[in-house]
């Protein structure tokens, strides 16, 4: 159970990370399809709070403190956190997508352990996140290849 608490923590950090990535560009953004990838990422924005949120509760009921401050979030992270400077919204959706892809693979990992160690309601969380995570996914691979042909 203390290692299950370990990677959803560890996820947590990664979910208010991500919120954050794609909530601080918008109103910033310049580019191609400017308007449609601000209210996109005002979506995703919500929906990483919502992954929070699922996280976040799994770990109270297993008896474990989600993480509380971001210099816990900076140091627990999978993913990581890039910090938008360059606001062409090629560049911003090339950012998340790396940042998606990498999520797709923390939820595999804690799919594959829940599994092994027999916690199916914390696998059917992390298989919820997972999905939503490969829809985030083909989301900014779709604006990356409209970008292209417009
Ligand atoms: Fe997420
Ligand atoms: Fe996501
Ligand atoms: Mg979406």
């Amino acid at each position: 159970v203390k290692a299950t608490i370990n990677m959803l923590n560890k996820a947590l950090a990664d979910e208010y990370l991500a919120a954050n990535q794609y909530l601080a560009p918008i109103g910033l953004a310049v580019g191609k399809l400017r308007p449609e990838v601000e209210a996109e990422f005002q979506k995703h924005y919500e929906e990483e709070l919502k992954h929070a949120e699922m996280l976040k509760t799994r770990i109270i009921q297993l008896g474990g403190i989600p993480l509380m401050s971001p210099e816990e979030w900076y140091t627990h992270t999978n993913c990581g956190y890039t910090k938008p400077t360059d606001y062409n919204t090629k560049v911003l959706v090339s950012q998340n997508l790396e940042s998606e892809r990498k999520a797709e693979d923390v939820y595999d990992a804690i799919c594959k352990a829940c599994k092994e160690a027999g916690d199916l309601i914390t696998f059917h969380i992390a298989r919820k996140i997972w999905e939503d995570e490969q829809e985030h996914e083909q989301d900014l691979e779709d604006f990356l290849n409209d970008m292209e042909i417009i």
